[in-house]
């Protein structure tokens, strides 16, 4: 298996977030999670990236238990996540976020930094070239050079889509990609995640935009208060009582 949950649980105080959930990502497709807010979809995430410690349970990314290693450690083993908002640092350039987000990802040695080294300029000059390279397979070369503060919500998901194809991933874990852009804007969004199978990137997207889900995902995890309730295809998905429950609150 290419990456699986072992009964992850995290708790937080008398609250199980996470509750034991057993979840297995097949390579070279789209995975989803969907689910009511505050099933612990996102906290899912932050356990297998490394942002949060799982009170018990294990991660194992290609037969190699990741449970306890830090965030950096997960994302240089080709693990790569975006975040539900996208924190861009509003008064530089497009490309210099891609660009600075890229280096905070890449271990720089401290001498190299002060020295200003040889290997230090080719680095650098190894970053804007990835970043260059990225903002164009997400579609936005038009926009490299526009100040991030004005440019639009779906650009904005694109950038974050950029930052986490800057550090090569294997796999990228999209919180929510397509919340607040138009269903045009959506549609692009989800040819893009297609893009990235298509180059060989396992996706596993968070999302609540059912329509979407049901035509792009191979497979999808309902969680619910923490817990895995059904999985599978769309269409088993669609036709499980207890889904239809869950989203009616029945
Ligand atoms: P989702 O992404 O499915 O909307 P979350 O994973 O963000 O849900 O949250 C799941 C539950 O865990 C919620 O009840 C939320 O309030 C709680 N939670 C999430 N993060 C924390 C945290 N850092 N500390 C305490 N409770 C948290
Ligand atoms: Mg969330």
């Amino acid at each position: 298996m290419f990456l699986e949950t072992k009964s992850l649980t995290k708790k937080f105080g008398g609250l199980f977030a996470v509750n034991s959930v057993d979840f297995s990502i097949e390579k070279g497709k789209i995975n989803a999670i969907i689910g009511p807010n505050g099933a612990g979809k996102s906290t899912f995430f932050n356990l297998i990236s490394g942002f949060h410690r799982p009170s018990s349970g294990a991660v194992i990314f290609k037969g190699k238990d990741i449970t306890t290693l830090p965030s950096n450690k997960i994302a240089e083993l080709g693990i790569a996540r975006t975040f539900q908002t996208t924190n861009l640092f509003e008064q530089s350039t497009v490309l210099d976020n891609v660009i600075v987000g890229h280096r905070l990802r890449t271990k720089s040695n401290l001498l190299d930094a002060v020295l200003r080294t040889k290997r230090l300029k080719s680095e650098e000059k190894k970053c804007r070239e990835k970043a260059i390279e990225v903002l164009d397979f997400v579609g936005l070369t038009h926009a490299a050079h526009k100040q991030a503060a004005g440019i639009s919500q779906e650009e904005k998901k694109r950038v974050a889509f950029a930052l986490a194809l800057a550090t090569n991933p294997e796999i990228v874990f999209l919180d929510e990609p397509a919340a607040g852009v138009n269903p045009d804007e959506t549609e692009g969004l989800a040819l893009l995640m297609e893009k990235m199978v298509q180059k060989g990137i396992t996706v596993c997207l968070i999302e609540h935009k059912m329509q979407m889900i049901m035509k792009l995902a191979d497979k999808i995890m309902v969680l619910n208060y923490g817990e895995k309730i059904a999985e599978g295809t769309p269409d088993e998905i669609k036709n499980n009582e207890t889904v239809i429950k869950a989203y009616l609150g029945g």
